[in-house]
């Protein structure tokens, strides 16, 4: 049975940004993934609740990718009830390629360092590999004795540098990849809206005037 080599990116995206979209199309030109998922979080666990619907939050995505053949939406996490946890989604994909599936969990360094607070966190390198990337703000990935003890006890066997690794095994690996280091966050853009000033240029336009049109972000979580 082949492999499939699926991409799984995994977030609130409140809004989806070019710093989740340029990580994404550099990976992919990295990694032949058969496929790719966006996959925002319904209720996150270890955050607010965010300030876009579920619906809004999902178009937003569905928008941004509509002129890509790389990327698909996967809405399985906004339409599961209660709170979010990407084990749930990891077992429910492997259940559903029969086991055909190679998953690689994409994350930004800042969700990196508190991967130990997710739920069945260690359950996460027998159902994925992870794929980090840099960002600006955050621990440089370099330096790894940084990171918090337990992560690096679970991880001390498990870094790559080359992305080739991914596929010859079937999960548990740490791939770090190096990709555009874009200083652009969904705090930064929720807060220039609620300041009444422009986003352009921090996420396609498309996104912008969907903010604009629906009246996102103009005041704390009345959206949601
Ligand atoms: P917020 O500002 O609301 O916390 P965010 O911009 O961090 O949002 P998320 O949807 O929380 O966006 O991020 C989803 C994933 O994408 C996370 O793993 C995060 O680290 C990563 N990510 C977000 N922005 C960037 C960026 N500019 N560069 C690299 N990774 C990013």
């Amino acid at each position: 049975m082949e492999p499939v080599l699926i991409g799984i990116y995994g977030g609130t995206f409140d809004p989806i940004h070019y710093g989740h979209l340029r990580v994404a199309e550099e990976l992919a030109d990295a990694i032949r993934f058969d496929q790719f998922f966006f996959v925002p979080a319904g209720e996150p666990r270890l955050r607010d609740s965010p300030g876009g619907s579920k619906h809004h939050r999902a178009r937003m995505i569905s928008l941004s990718i509509q002129n890509s053949t790389r990327f698909l939406l996967d809405e399985r996490e906004i339409k599961r009830p209660g709170v979010s946890t990407s084990v749930t989604s990891l077992r429910e994909y492997h259940a559903e390629y029969g086991g055909r599936a190679v998953l690689c969990f994409i994350m930004g360094a800042d969700t990196f360092l508190r991967i130990h607070y997710w739920h069945c966190w260690r359950e996460l390198f027998q159902l994925c590999h992870l794929i980090i990337v840099e960002r600006p703000g955050s621990m440089r990935l370099i330096n790894r004795s940084d990171l918090p003890q337990k992560i690096q006890i679970e991880c001390a066997s498990r870094w790559t540098s080359d992305p080739n690794d991914l596929a010859c095994q079937f999960s548990g690996m740490i791939y770090t990849a190096q990709t555009t280091l874009l200083d652009i966050s969904a705090t930064k853009i929720r807060d220039l809206v609620a300041a009444g000033k422009s986003i352009r240029y921090l996420l396609p336009d498309i996104t912008a005037d969907y903010i604009k049109t629906h009246d996102l972000y103009l005041g704390e979580n009345e959206f949601r």
